[in-house]
């Protein structure tokens, strides 16, 4: 008998429970840190935006554990980077096991970069995971202040939605944020106008949109996901060497001995970069410094 009424209650337990979460969830996640700086500036104190992807991992092969899809399962809205491969295949089975969980693409309508994000494309062997493969669309949009306005500008439409009724406070803020965005172009555009070689090495390719958009070249060590051969680093002395290149650009993410190693052989000095850092701007005006204070 108690078992008959609890299989009777459990039902209205789920809803009672699933209601209060809801009314308690003004909660955003985000994949990455870029992200919750520009989410932040929109939603002000209207929101709280929690990073999914912990610091020093990888946003790429990164999957979040039972409890954290549970975790974001409970959030208002997830706000996805878009061409990461991993991160699209774990946000079906979110999507699935939450269909009332609003899910948003922060990369719609940016014209992708193809085929950058592997080591100079000699090979066309199929890779790892999608987004290694020359064909697919290299996620690392937000390198470029020139792509930043679309996807906060995707991220301000779901707030909208949202929440409909402060949507004046959120474009006010937009607004603010487009400016500061603009500010941020202007210090790339003028600090990289001059610069003594226009070609950098980078051990994670993760700068291609700042090299399309400011006319520069970007050149990985890591080849197709992976360390490179002594063939392939070979091959990247000979044209750093070529090209002059005086910047090594090195993530705590990723293996840095070949970076160092590649760096002694050209004369060119190692730097660490953080691309997934919260201070956005101020991480993409440390980068573009650095390459405007290269020797000749
Ligand atoms: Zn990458």
């Amino acid at each position: 008998m108690r078992k008959y009424i609890f299989t009777l209650l459990f039902p209205f337990l789920l809803l009672a429970c699933h209601s209060n979460r809801e009314k308690e969830a003004n909660v955003l996640t985000v994949t990455i840190e870029p992200q919750r700086y520009f989410l932040e500036q929109i939603v002000g104190d209207k929101f709280q935006v929690n990073t999914l992807v912990p610091p020093g991992s990888s946003p790429e092969t990164y999957e979040p554990s039972p409890s954290a899809m549970i975790k974001l399962g409970n959030s208002r809205a997830y706000f996805k980077v878009g061409f990461l491969g991993y991160e699209n295949v774990w946000t079906g089975k979110l999507a699935e096991n939450n269909p009332d969980l609003k899910i948003v693409d922060c990369s719609v309508g940016i014209e992708p970069v193809y085929g950058g994000h592997g080591h100079h494309d000699h090979s066309h062997e199929a890779a790892d995971h999608s987004h290694n493969q020359t064909d697919a669309a290299d996620p690392h949009v937000w390198s470029s202040a020139k792509n930043a306005v679309l996807f906060s500008q995707n991220m301000l439409n779901a707030v909208v939605e949202l929440d409909v009724e402060n949507a004046g406070l959120y474009r006010a803020n937009f607004e603010k944020l487009t400016q500061k965005i603009a500010e941020t172009d202007s210090a790339l555009t003028r600090l990289l106008k001059d610069i003594p070689t226009r070609s950098f090495i980078v051990y994670h390719p993760a700068l291609a949109y700042l090299a399309r958009d400011y006319n520069l070249t970007q050149h990985s060590i890591e080849f197709e996901g992976k360390n490179p051969s002594p063939a392939q680093m070979k091959e990247l002395v000979d044209l750093a060497k070529a090209e002059n290149i005086k910047i090594v650009f090195v993530q705590q993410e990723f293996d840095i001995k070949n970076s160092e190693v590649i760096a002694r052989e050209i004369g060119a000095t190692s730097h660490t970069i953080n691309p997934l850092a919260y201070e956005w701007d101020e991480e993409l005006i440390r980068i573009a410094q650095l390459l405007a204070s290269q020797e000749k």
